[in-house]
């Protein structure tokens, strides 16, 4: 959901800091085009940094309910989901996870166990990386707080990158 992934072209300096390193260079130029280029990588790989593609073509509610069903078969969604009382946190969960073991047995859906969200937001060192996922999911919690609601395709969007994000290795 960032446009602005376009304006970076990090190959050439990844190579020629490649290179550096491979030669053995310690001067101090290298070091910084090393770190830059690795944080440019990083950013590559960062899901987060996935760019909203709008439909060149209108998309009827069916098609979009036929959309959201494949992204929950493919992620192996739960139509179930819990809640997090001390942060206000809530997300479906895995379909035969510990989770839904838990959910089962407590016969509760509220509290159970510790929110993955918080977890995994705590869990990224990057600053920019961070506000990133906090922003993307606050827009997820903001959205998705009453469940029966006709989405659109941004919506849909977001809640398959909001599952991809929290539920990926
Ligand atoms: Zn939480």
């Amino acid at each position: 959901m960032n446009p602005k992934k376009e304006e970076m072209n990090p190959k050439k300096e990844e190579m020629n800091a490649k290179a550096a390193l491979r030669r053995g260079s310690t001067s101090s130029g290298s070091q910084i085009r090393a770190e830059r280029s690795s944080a440019l990588e990083e950013e590559e790989k960062c899901l987060l940094y996935t760019d909203y593609i709008k439909p060149t073509r209108p998309i009827s509610v069916n098609e979009l309910k036929e959309l959201r069903l494949n992204t929950y078969r493919k992620l192996r969604l739960s139509s179930s989901r819990v809640f997090h009382t001390k942060c206000n946190h809530f997300y479906n969960i895995k379909l035969n996870s510990r989770r839904e073991e838990m959910v089962k047995t407590n016969e509760s859906n509220i509290d159970i166990g510790n929110c993955s969200v918080c977890y995994k937001i705590n869990k990224i060192k990057n600053k920019k990386h961070r506000s990133l996922a906090i922003d993307m999911s606050s827009n997820y919690f903001e959205i998705f707080e009453h469940e029966s609601k006709n989405i659109n395709h941004w919506e849909y969007s977001l809640e398959k990158l909001f599952y991809e994000w929290l539920y990926q290795k």
